[in-house]
């Protein structure tokens, strides 16, 4: 018998005509992390996985990681679907198994096979009873399940599963640009909107020398530990100092933070077009701060017209903080570096700006120079995917 991964796909099954570009997209998300170390293949019902003993964990650490999967089936396939096979192979398994209770399930896609589910559930589940001692059957919640699928010419037999992330293979719907600061919102955004098979690239907005190099390693990290859930990600940055400091010695102050996010708005969408990104991803959520009630984020929002997509806009901060835990961004976000928001905060920020008065200040800066001046400047990094793994072999 041979060990092998089976994935169940999440969603995939109401994707009727573009089935086969979410399974390749699929393949190749997989085949890209784990490179020469497993085979692939798949069908339209399962994607199989081989790969060699020492390989397992990593292989499954890096399934675990993958978005369009709904289950990861770890089981063993015979060479063909006789009954004294699956049963010989059974009793190999249970051997060193540890178990109270259990119950045998059985599928069968080949229906000319001599016995029913049934059958070949019940005839396993006697010969299980007599050949391990003290160990009983429990139909409703047993401790294992051994389950037996039955195909035209072979077998399977698992009994370990595990749940995936769900959502869509990373890249199957298209590109967005996420709005990426070091903050703890920002990070979880990105991961939503690729769990929702989005690609991401990121944009930063730094103003040295009031932000500093570890706050811009910081937003780099961040967006190395959520590409480990997809690909790669590019990271524009954008010197925003000398429109910060126009902003802050010519506007009054109340709008500083408004007029600062519409500048930020204005140049991501720019920077996406550019990109053929569809969309800009961010971390706002309702309330949290001034620039984000429903009066700022209308304030700011009309300034581009590229739908502006909030993964994270009704959670409540403690639920965001949950998911960067488990995703691995939280104690990289809560490091002590400055934003360029953060630093040129207002005591008293509008709560309800006007979009008349927004575009009455905004006449006191030249800002369609100084936003030419920011994208012309911007720089690109783009980190390595994590070659450990491979480097390992
Ligand atoms: P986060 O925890 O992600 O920093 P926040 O609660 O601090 O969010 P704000 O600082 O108001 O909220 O920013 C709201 C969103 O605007 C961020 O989640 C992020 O998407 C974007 N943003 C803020 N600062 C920057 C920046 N320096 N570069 C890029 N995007 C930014
Ligand atoms: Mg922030």
């Amino acid at each position: 018998m041979k060990k092998i991964i089976m994935l169940k796909y999440a969603e995939l099954s109401t994707k009727k005509d573009n089935i086969g570009m979410f399974l390749k997209t699929l393949k190749q998300n997989i085949d890209n992390k784990i490179g020469s170390v497993a085979t692939i293949h798949f069908d339209k019902g399962r994607m199989f996985i081989e790969a060699s003993e020492e390989n397992y964990s990593n292989v499954l650490d890096i399934l675990k990681k993958t978005f369009g999967i709904h289950e990861i089936i770890i089981g063993y396939e015979l060479l063909n679907n006789e009954i004294s096979l699956v049963e010989e192979n059974l009793l190999a398994i249970i051997k060193d198994k540890h178990f109270s209770t259990f119950k045998v399930e059985t599928k069968r896609s080949y229906k000319n096979y001599p016995l029913t589910s049934l059958e070949i559930s019940r005839y396993l589940g006697g010969i299980i009873l007599k050949n391990k001692e003290g160990v009983k059957v429990d139909v409703h919640d047993p401790e294992v399940t051994f389950y037996i699928e039955i195909r035209s010419d072979h077998a399977y037999i698992y009994f370990e599963k595990i749940k995936g992330l769900g959502g869509y293979p990373v890249g199957t719907l298209g590109k967005g640009l996420l709005m990426l600061s070091g903050g703890i919102d920002s990070p979880v955004s990105g991961y939503l909107a690729m769990k929702r098979g989005v690609k991401l690239e990121a944009i930063y907005f730094e103003s040295p020398p009031h932000t500093s190099i570890e706050a811009k390693e910081k937003v780099l990290s961040l967006a190395n530990i959520i590409s480990n859930y997809g690909m790669p990600i590019k990271v524009h940055i954008i010197n925003f100092t000398k429109i910060q400091e126009e902003i802050y010695k010519n506007i009054p102050h109340e709008y500083l933070i408004t007029i600062m996010r519409r500048m930020m708005y204005r140049i991501s969408a720019k920077i996406a077009y550019r990109n053929n990104c569809k969309i800009l991803v961010n971390g706002e959520s309702i309330g949290q701060v001034a620039s984000q009630t429903l009066s700022s984020m209308a304030a700011i929002n009309e300034v581009i017209k590229m739908p502006v997509i909030r993964p994270v806009a009704c959670f409540d901060k403690l639920e965001i903080i949950s998911l960067a835990k488990k995703i691995g961004t939280y104690e990289t976000s809560i490091l002590p570096y400055e934003d360029c928001c953060t630093i040129f905060v207002p005591d008293h920020p509008v709560i309800n700006p006007l979009k008349e008065k927004c575009e009455e200040y905004e006449k006191l800066i030249p800002y369609e120079d100084l936003i030419k001046e920011a994208i012309i400047n911007e720089t690109t990094i783009i980190k390595e995917e994590k070659k450990e793994f491979l480097d390992l072999l």
